[in-house]
């Protein structure tokens, strides 16, 4: 049944070849809390390590609770294969370490998760990784940015604060004529959108937001979507044509495919050389804390997203909110974006310019009483925060505004409470942004 459907709220139960545990016959998945696994002889030790059989060699590399949470996350996207790391950021490293190396370099959009931009601008600079960005209003710009050493291009669904929805497939298809994979990080909109089905070729996750879901436990993943072939054109992708002498020489695009049946070189690679070697694994206590999250994300995600709607509509009348940020909202083909690309709502993250700049932005936050003032989004319950101060304060003022973040602007990740409740902590904090403070008045 679960190989048949496309229902997310199956897929997220039952999904993962798994029914019930092997030796206990538990119906909830088990924590694998063991580093190791017993071989049957030498030659199944000796198998496994060559990758002539496919099994448990070391959790540092896999783990069966990890695999039944990789096994539904991939059915989700519609990918083929899912490795999981230790948090969102692992997971983009090991996302451009994958296909990148010293003197080569990647275009990506400049709506980005500000932690990612530093990665990207500082710490992968310092690997001899280039980044090129690219503002994606216009798709164009993405083809303009490549030479012969550019190897994927990659961007968020759904990047806050702009709220600007991706041209998956615009910018995919550039990519393609290329053989340049276009890796999506999908944080904001799992289960409304699935950039695989419009073209991306790795879906990438932090699955510590709304996947995980209750602000509990930090990890990520990476999803192949088994659709880009890395052996296409071996001068673009050298990784996965030549030979990789810490694995007897393996050509992964052409080896891994012999193996297994199945066009899985990105997932394969990314575990058997990028665990093996840069560690950070998922912990399987946090993959099974994951797995309770992602067992009722589907249906989490609609309300999220209706009281997002509601949240919207109250908040464009209200007389102390200049400007509101929601996908919809932009005019033109970026609003018509949201159509195209989503199914099912149209995201939890709204945000606000409050009327009179960063002190009444402050003054708002400060008001809030049943949002709680964090530096998360995707938790069950509503969640508030400044960014120019803190999630993406060790920007440049340049790179500030290309983010798209502006002094007074407050992001807004809205739970899943009663949306009545949740307009009314906004209405009363929002009335109070607007009242001169007390020092004012004295
Ligand atoms: N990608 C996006 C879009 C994010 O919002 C975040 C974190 O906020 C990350 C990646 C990094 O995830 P993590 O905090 O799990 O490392």
């Amino acid at each position: 049944m679960t190989k048949q459907t496309k229902n997310p709220e199956t897929i997220a139960l039952h999904g993962g070849d798994y029914r019930s545990d092997p030796a206990t016959t538990a119906v909830a998945v088990p924590i694998y809390r063991t580093t190791s696994y017993q071989f049957n002889n030498t030659g199944h030790a000796a198998n496994l390590f060559a990758l002539k059989e496919f099994g448990n060699i070391y959790t540092r590399i896999m783990n069966p609770t990890n695999d039944v949470l990789e096994k539904r996350v991939a059915a989700l996207e519609n990918g083929l294969a899912c490795v999981t790391v230790g948090s969102g950021q692992a997971a983009s490293t090991f996302a451009i370490v994958n296909v990148c190396q010293a003197g080569d370099n990647f275009v990506s959009s400049t709506d980005l998760y500000g932690g990612t931009v530093n990665l990207f601008t500082h710490t992968l600079k310092k690997l001899g990784i280039e980044v090129r960005y690219a503002d994606p209003s216009d798709p164009k710009n993405f083809e303009k940015a490549i030479d012969e050493k550019t190897r994927c291009f990659y961007a968020e669904t759904l990047p806050n604060p702009a709220l600007r929805v991706f041209p998956i497939k615009e910018v995919s298809d550039i990519g393609r004529k290329h053989n340049i994979p276009l890796i999506m990080d999908n944080t904001a909109a799992p289960i409304i959108c699935k950039p695989l089905d419009h073209g991306a070729a790795v879906v990438v996750h932090s699955l510590t937001k709304f996947i995980g879901g209750h602000g509990t436990v930090i990890g990520g993943c990476l999803v192949d979507g088994g659709n880009f072939d890395w052996t296409a054109d071996p001068k673009r992708q050298p990784l996965f044509n030549e030979p990789d002498m810490s694995y007897g020489g393996a050509k992964w695009g052409e080896v891994v495919p012999q193996l297994t049946g199945a066009n899985v070189s990105f997932a394969v690679r990314a575990r058997v050389c990028l665990l093996r070697d840069l560690g950070a694994p998922l912990a399987p206590d946090n993959a099974w804390g994951i797995i309770q999250g992602l067992e009722t994300a589907p249906l989490r995600m609609q309300q999220h997203c209706s009281n997002a709607a509601k949240a919207v509509d109250f908040l464009q009348k209200h007389k102390n909110v200049e400007r509101v940020i929601y996908p919809t909202l932009h005019k033109g083909a970026i609003g018509d974006r949201t159509k195209k690309y989503f199914s099912g709502g149209n995201g939890a993250l709204v945000g606000i310019e409050v009327k009179g700049g960063v002190e009444a932005g402050k003054k708002f936050i400060e008001a809030l009483k049943m949002f709680y003032h964090v530096a998360n989004i995707g938790d069950a319950r509503s969640l508030a925060i400044h960014p120019a101060t803190t999630t993406h304060s060790q920007l440049t003022p340049e790179e500030l505004l290309a983010a798209g973040v502006t002094p007074g602007y407050v992001r807004l990740s809205i739970g899943i409470e009663h949306p009545d409740d949740i307009i009314a902590d906004l209405k009363q904090a929002l009335d109070a942004s607007g009242k001169p403070s007390l020092k004012a008045v004295s």
